[in-house]
């Protein structure tokens, strides 16, 4: 069976009416007996162990980071739906207007039908299961596509997959573009993706074709602005750890920091200082580390060192950092000053454990230039000073903002986690998740009465009078 056909056909098994039917109006404790299988399946060792070697074959990740960045999050995601989603899944009544006299009117939640999960390749455990758990609570079927770059991971998930569902409510094609393109084909009724800019519009021109709903979860430049009033070793090992988690592929990771002029020599030296407290205790050399990743793949690599490169060759200064073996994937945590916004490094997602740091002397002057990048998905201030911190809240647009911390931004479930037209499409998290994977459909009800038949023709004078009563009231 070619791939088309072997996708139409889990396509079909999935939109059958009856199917779609059946989950969507399958109770909260079903739903998440479903969801506890998860996490069930994640918590048990061998399991565990499982998905973890994966993730270190694909990204070299430590099992502490596998963890706290991969199945933590999971599992934390979990507990937030089994706790909400009986309150989630009530009607919503909300308050009718006076010319609805004797109606009542609700919101009812209902699963959109079939969506498919688009996942990339930096988190690809966390990223193609937390939204599935979204989408099961929201009575849909699913049907996740991860990254082929991270294929291992993307085994295991499979794996996974087809232990605890029948492939009618969620399956897993594996595979690259070929396999995506064939998916963007077929008339979803909600894409979930994740990955860069650049795939989210071929994804949202192929959505459109069908008129299905996205939500596009992208990445781009993040800036982490740092004032002379912040607590320079602090913030330096806070942007260290951004920067070089997961090799500083993550979608949240500060990409280029702006630093004020009086707090540059502090920042520098504070950076250099907890990249070896971090990762070279012993003086062994960063690349010994057993808890710093790899890039992902040579062609990750070489796009990184092309940046890197293309600064050093127009002006940068390497202040920390600098080696690289290609052989092992491996590029140091590395600092760059001297950076002008004509280089490469300035125009791309970095995407690699490489932080060029630009100096500011007035708020103003940071701003300016922040304004003239797209809005990013994550925006940082570091600062003590409640003015300044005002300003660069006021004057800039982002998807998420921490203040005086790093990478948290998608953490707490009661706030909205997504990006700003370039950076993203639709928002994410707790209720909001619940929210994009339902219809939410207006319900009115009429409980006594017909008032409306007032306005039925022929129109008499009395009522136009009524009318216009109601518009001064
Ligand atoms: P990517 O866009 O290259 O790939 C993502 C997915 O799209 C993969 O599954 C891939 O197979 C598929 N794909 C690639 N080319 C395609 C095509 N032409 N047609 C259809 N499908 C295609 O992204 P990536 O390299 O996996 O991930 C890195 C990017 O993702 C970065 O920009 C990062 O910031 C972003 N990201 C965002 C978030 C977030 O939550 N906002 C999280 C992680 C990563």
């Amino acid at each position: 069976m070619s791939i088309n056909t072997e996708i139409k056909r889990i396509y079909e098994v999935q939109s059958n009416p009856k199917n779609v039917l059946a989950l969507r109006n399958s109770s909260y404790q079903d739903r998440i007996a479903k969801i506890k299988s998860i996490y069930n399946y994640i918590l048990n060792k061998s399991n565990h162990d499982r998905i973890a070697e994966a993730l270190y074959k694909d990204l070299r990740k430590s099992n502490e980071e596998v963890i706290t960045t991969e199945m933590t999050p999971v599992i934390l995601t979990i507990k937030e739906v089994c706790k909400k989603l009986k309150h989630w899944m009530k009607d919503e009544h909300v308050p009718s207007p006076v010319t609805m006299v004797g109606m009542s009117s609700f919101i009812k939640y209902e699963s959109k039908g079939n969506i498919l999960i688009i996942g990339p390749w930096n988190y690809p455990f966390q990223l193609a299961i937390y939204p599935l758990v979204y989408a099961i609570a929201a009575g849909n079927t699913a049907i996740i596509k991860p990254s082929e770059f991270s294929s291992n991971t993307a085994n295991a998930i499979s794996i996974m997959i087809k232990e605890l569902f029948d492939e009618n409510e969620v399956a897993v094609v594996e595979g690259g573009i070929p396999e995506a393109t064939a998916l963007l084909a077929l008339p979803f009724n909600h894409i979930h993706f994740t990955g860069s800019p650049k795939v989210g519009k071929i994804v949202m021109e192929a959505a459109a074709k069908n008129l299905t709903a996205v939500t596009l979860e992208l990445g781009g430049k993040s800036p982490v602005i740092i004032d002379g009033s912040t607590n320079l070793n602090s913030t330096a090992e806070k942007v260290c750890w951004g920067k070089t988690l997961n090799s500083g592929q993550t979608c949240i990771a500060p990409d280029f920091a702006l630093v004020q002029e009086n707090a540059l020599d502090g920042f520098v030296e504070g950076f250099k200082r907890a990249c070896e407290k971090f990762y070279d205790p012993n003086k062994k050399g960063i690349d010994q580390s057993k808890d710093y990743g790899r890039i992902i793949n040579d062609t990750n690599f070489d796009r990184v060192l092309a940046l890197l490169e293309d600064a050093k060759e127009n002006g940068a200064k390497v202040e920390f950092g600098g080696e690289v073996n290609k052989q092992d994937r491996y590029i140091q945590p590395t600092l760059l000053s001297n950076i002008n916004m004509e280089m490469k490094i300035m125009q791309d997602e970095i995407f690699g454990p490489i932080l060029p740091v630009v100096p500011f002397k007035n708020k103003e002057d940071v701003t300016e230039l922040l304004n003239s990048f797209p809005s990013p998905l994550a925006l940082y201030i570091m600062s003590n000073n409640k003015d300044n911190t005002k300003y660069f809240l006021d004057h800039t647009v982002a998807g998420g903002t921490c203040i005086n911390e790093l990478m948290l931004t998608s953490v707490n479930p009661h706030l909205p986690f997504g990006g700003v037209n370039n950076s993203g499409v639709g928002k994410t998290g707790g209720k909001h998740s619940f929210m994009d994977f339902s219809n939410q459909r207006g319900v009115i009800k009429r409980k006594y009465g017909n008032s409306i038949k007032l306005i039925y023709p022929p129109f008499n004078k009395q009522i136009f009078k009524y009318f216009q009563k109601i518009i001064k009231f």
